[in-house]
């Protein structure tokens, strides 16, 4: 069973996720590996989309017997991540072979900053969570300075403005539209 904070969570994530026409479902091991997804890596438990049905699943032990991570902040990032696949992006994270396909990422970063901010997750763990992520030219996100991460707040929620994510502050689902 999930940790009361986790699945506190997962309720706020899902609404969001039906509010987009999609959904996040949690399904056994087993369950996940006949859905012949491939799981994010670097996750202790599995997560995967099935960007046709827009729908992400999990399940709360991973192929390697390992579980949830205890920091439910962790476990919310990773769904938010997954949920930028579904809903932020109009091509499957997969081609054909099942690998993730060549997709700029940073176009949806807003995107994940605006749904962490929507349901209560500190920046501070979207910044912890996100340490090694690449911003392009090298750089990372543990490099970043406070001011710096500021700025790349405000500059990211105006480049998913401008691509159509948000409306309101809030993100909203791409695959729709024209
Ligand atoms: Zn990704």
């Amino acid at each position: 069973m999930l940790p009361a904070t986790h699945a506190r969570l997962l309720e706020t994530l899902t609404a969001h996720a039906r509010r987009l026409g999609g959904d996040i479902v949690q399904v056994s091991k087993q369950e996940f590996a006949g859905l012949g997804l491939s799981p994010a890596p670097f996750t202790s438990w599995d997560v995967g989309v099935n960007h046709d049905e827009k729908i992400v699943y999990f399940s709360e032990f991973g192929m390697g017997g390992h579980g949830m991570p205890e920091d439910a902040a962790e476990f919310a990032i990773h769904l938010i991540h997954e949920m930028a696949h579904v809903f932020a992006c109009r091509v499957s994270p997969y081609d054909m072979n099942g690998n993730t396909a060549g997709q700029d990422e940073l176009e949806f970063f807003g995107w994940e900053i605006a749904m962490t901010l929507a349901v209560g997750v500190d920046l501070q763990d979207f910044w912890r969570l996100n340490a090694d992520y690449g911003l392009g030219s090298g750089r990372l996100i543990r490099e970043l300075d406070t001011t710096a991460r500021q700025q790349l707040v405000t500059e990211q929620l105006q480049v998913a403005a401008r691509l159509g994510m948000l409306q309101d502050g809030l993100p909203v689902s791409i695959r729709d539209a024209a």
